[in-house]
This record gives structure tokens, sequence and C-alpha cells, in this order.
């Protein structure tokens, strides 16, 4: 059992000056595996000062001085694979073929940032005017448990990139993960202060970053609910904020697909990371006209899917991160059938000899309405919905009849026919007839599902101000 009293601040680990102590869980065996002493205030405030500290000096550096310690890092995430890629799955749950892709990711996202800055216009002229991009300042990177390592460095890489300096609070769940970010970044021998790591409550580490003056920027992946939050705590300084969050995206079955490609897609695309995927394809619109073949199918694969050990390598769908999360996709299921939705796979409980953890069935509704609470809420776990629509309009109009708009799926044989529903969807990436990951395209939500973007130019411009002069 590993008990983590230190958190990274000012290029040292520190012991926290918060004496609280929060468990940590193996989800597949729902056992306590360890224990951290939560940071507080007090740490907050240093880890903030640390990187005031240092911002003065990192957003001086050149993009050549950017991308050594950019490479530094990325080349200390590499030796440190394996150790992520074990606490990944001791400590998330993710099944071996996702942990791996997981553990890996750290690596090609802060090399993306490294060739997206490379091409970063940081000055322009504009008639007798030249724009600076310039650094913000400290930012404050707050990041959720479904994908940590990931979410760290993906941020901590681009606000680096821009010049800012960093505070980063990871999820209190995923406090062995972020371990091993800090011993890649001790081991990376960064200039000190550029990044700091302090693990602690949200309401606690989360507020004092939220709302402190000396944080210019808040870049927060979460939920919406959060999310809220945090723009309100920001707006007293008039932090620049970007929201990734939550999303209900629509994955739509045109009356032209091929099931046979189609039903696979649709399925990947609404169980990937176990359901806790804030892009998950949660409902599957289907034409009317092709409804009870779409069902036989769609059931017969939902029946093939493995939910269980993370370690088994026929798992897809690793057990959910807490109890909370089990509890809360229960209920949720609890809830469908009490609306009149119409269970095809799955269902309350646990998997056959699944064990004590927090496993779920792959669970699918149909003859569910766009307005029931399974079709509008995010659930986060691997529960999806069958809606029928009437005519391309009509599956236009439930796509879009949603409080999110973070991503969506078109599936369909004539792919100009499938490119324009697409364009009609109001998501921030839309995928036809494909789940490619383009890594340089900007990412990010449309209504509740966030504001701003992430990656690319659009995510190092995010950590930045233009300056106009003139002369
Ligand atoms: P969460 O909002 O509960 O927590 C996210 C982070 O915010 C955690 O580090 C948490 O400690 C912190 N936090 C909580 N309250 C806070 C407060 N008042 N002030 C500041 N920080 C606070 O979300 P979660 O349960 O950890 O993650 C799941 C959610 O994240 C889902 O809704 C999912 O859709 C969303 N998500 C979105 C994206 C995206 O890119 N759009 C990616 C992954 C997850």
């Amino acid at each position: 059992m590993q008990q983590l009293e230190q958190h990274f601040i000012n290029g040292k680990f520190i012991t926290a000056q918060g004496n609280e102590y929060y468990d940590l869980f193996n989800p597949a065996s729902a056992q306590v595996i360890g224990r951290v002493r939560l940071a507080n205030e007090a740490d907050a405030i240093a880890a903030i000062a640390a990187a005031k500290a240092a911002f003065v000096g990192w957003s001086q550096t050149s993009v050549a001085e950017r991308l050594d310690v950019l490479g530094r890092i990325r080349d200390a995430m590499a030796s440190y694979q394996d150790e992520l890629l074990e606490s990944i799955i001791v400590e998330y749950g993710a099944p071996v073929s996702r942990a791996n892709w997981m553990a890996h990711y750290p690596v090609d996202v802060i090399e993306q940032v490294m060739r997206d800055v490379q091409q970063f216009a940081f000055t322009t002229s504009v008639g007798k005017a030249q724009v600076h991009m310039t650094a913000l300042g400290v930012a404050g990177l707050i990041t959720p448990w479904n994908s940590n390592a990931g979410f760290i460095c993906g941020n901590l890489a681009t606000a680096l990139a821009a010049g800012c300096t960093a505070v980063i609070k990871p999820s209190e769940m995923s406090a062995l993960q972020t371990q091993v970010v800090m011993k890649a970044l001790d081991a990376a021998g960064l200039p000190p202060g550029i990044c700091n790591i302090v693990t602690g409550r949200g309401d606690v580490v989360g507020e004092v970053i939220s709302r402190h003056p000396d944080v210019a920027k808040i870049s927060f992946t979460g939920s919406t609910l959060t999310g809220k939050a945090i723009l309100r705590n920001a707006a007293e300084s008039f932090k620049r904020v970007t929201l990734e969050l939550g999303g209900k995206s629509p994955t739509i079955i045109l009356d032209d697909a091929d099931l046979a490609t189609a039903v696979p897609l649709a399925l990947e695309a609404g169980f990937m990371n176990s359901g806790q995927a804030c892009i998950a394809g949660t409902r599957i619109l289907v034409p009317r006209s092709r409804k009870t073949e779409c069902e036989v199918a769609l059931q017969a694969a939902v029946r093939q899917i493995q939910s269980g050990d993370p370690i088994d390598p026929r798992t897809t769908i690793g057990p959910m991160v807490s109890d909370k999360q089990w509890q809360r996709v229960q209920g949720y299921i609890r809830i469908g059938v009490e609306e009149g939705a119409k269970l095809l796979a799955g269902g309350e409980g646990r998997p056959e000899n699944s064990g004590q953890g927090w496993f779920v069935k792959p669970t699918l509704f149909t003859d569910v309405s766009n307005q029931m609470r399974i079709a509008r809420e995010e659930i986060f776990g691997p529960v999806l919905s069958i809606i029928t629509y009437e005519n391309d309009d009509d599956a236009v109009a439930i796509a879009n009849d949603t409080e999110y708009g973070l991503s969506a799926l078109v599936l369909g044989g004539d792919a100009d026919r499938a490119q324009a529903v697409g364009a009609r969807i109001h998501a921030g990436r839309v995928q036809i007839n494909t789940l490619t990951h383009e890594g340089g395209a900007p990412f990010g939500g449309f209504k509740q599902s966030g504001i701003g973007r992430e990656v690319g130019r659009w995510g190092i411009a995010a950590f930045m101000e233009p300056k106009t002069i003139v002369s």
C-alpha cells in the first residue's frame, strides 16, 4: 500500500502542509491500495507563488529553449511509460488495450505541441502595426480522472509552449498516476517553478486556483457543473478561461449505412474509455425504416462485448472508477427503465463472475425519446440509447436538441450526403465514417460542452493575449 505525502512545488518534492488523507482504490477490487496526503490552501498558494516567480524568466525564453524543455519532459514521460501503465490499470481500471494507449499518449501529445509551437506565429504584421502574442502569466490547470496523465501533459506542454508557467491540480482520485508524472517532471530537470503539481480537493485547492489574483488563466477539464463554478470564481479577477466539459454526443446512422461497418464504429464511439469519455457517442440515432435491423445488429454486437477484469486482453469495458460512479450508472439504468425505455442488453447489477469491483453491464436501450433523462444527461458509463428518426432533417434536429455540443459521428454509404448532414451538427468535432483522431486540430465544445479550444495553434493562442505595437 502506497502512502503519498508529497507534491511538486518549485522543482522539489514538498510534504503537503495539508493533513487530510484521501484513500485511493483499485476499481477492479474495490479495495484501498494507497492514500494521498492532500494539499491544502497554503500548498496551493505556495505553488502559485513559485509559478509567478518563474514566469518572469520563462516568458522571455526563445522557442528553441521551450522546445528543449518540452523534449526533456517528453523523454522523461517515455522512460516512465511502464510505471504509468501499471498505475493506470491499478488505479483507474482501464482495460489493457486502452491503458497502453493512455500510457503512451503523453509522449504523443507533447510531440504534437512541439510541432505546433514551431509553426506558431508569435508576431504578425498588420499594416503599420506589429501584433505580438504575449504569454498570459500563471496558468491554473485543473484536470479530471478519466485520462489523468494525458490531460496534465497536454495542458502543461501547451501552457509552457506559450510562455506561461503552470500550477496543476489533478483529480484527487488519480494520485498514483500523478505521482508517476511528478517523478518524470523531476527527472526532466526543469527550471524550478515552471510547473507545480498540487493534488487536493476541488473545493479547496481548485477554488484557490480559480480565485487567486496571481493566476491569469484557467484551463479546466471536467464536468459542466464544476465548469460553471469555476467560471463564476474566475470572473472576479477576469481570468481567461478554457473549459472542456461534458457531452451527450449523437451517432447518426444514415439509412444508406452498411451496418457491418457502422455498428462496430457506433459501439466503439459509445463505449470508449469504458463509457467514461466526454466525447462518447451515447445517443445512437437510427432511421425508422431500418429500426429493427439496427436494433438486432446493435444488440448482437453489445452482447459480444466483455466487461470485466482490465488485465484480460479480451476486456473492452473495465470497472467504473469509483463506487460513486458505479452508483451513478446504476441509477441512470433504473431511470431509463422507469422512463419506459426498453432494455436490449445489459441492465442493473454486475456482469456474471466479475467479482466485487465496480463493474457494470454494457447496456443498450431502445425506444428512447430524446426528451428522456437518459438521452439528455451525461451518464459517463457504458449506457447507450437508440433513438429513432424519420428523415435526415429530423436526425439533425434530434442531434442538435441537446445542451451539449462536443462531438458527433455520422455513418452513411454516400460520403457527400454524410458530410452534408455532419455540416449541420452543432459540435466542436464531427467525424464522418471514422473515429480517427487528428491530434493537431482544435478540440472543444459548443454550448455547455465548454468554452474555447485546446490543441494546435488555437490551444497555444488560448494561453496568450495579442498585443499591438504601432510605430
Ligand atoms: P469534476 O468536474 O468533478 O472534476 C474535475 C476536476 O475539477 C477535479 O480535479 C476536481 O477536483 C476539480 N474540482 C471539483 N470542484 C471544483 C471547484 N469547485 N473548483 C475547482 N476545481 C474543482 O469532473 P470529474 O468527475 O473528475 O470528470 C468527469 C467529467 O469531466 C465529465 O463530466 C466529463 O464529461 C468531463 N470531461 C470532459 C472532457 C473534455 O475534454 N471535454 C474530458 C474529460 C472529461
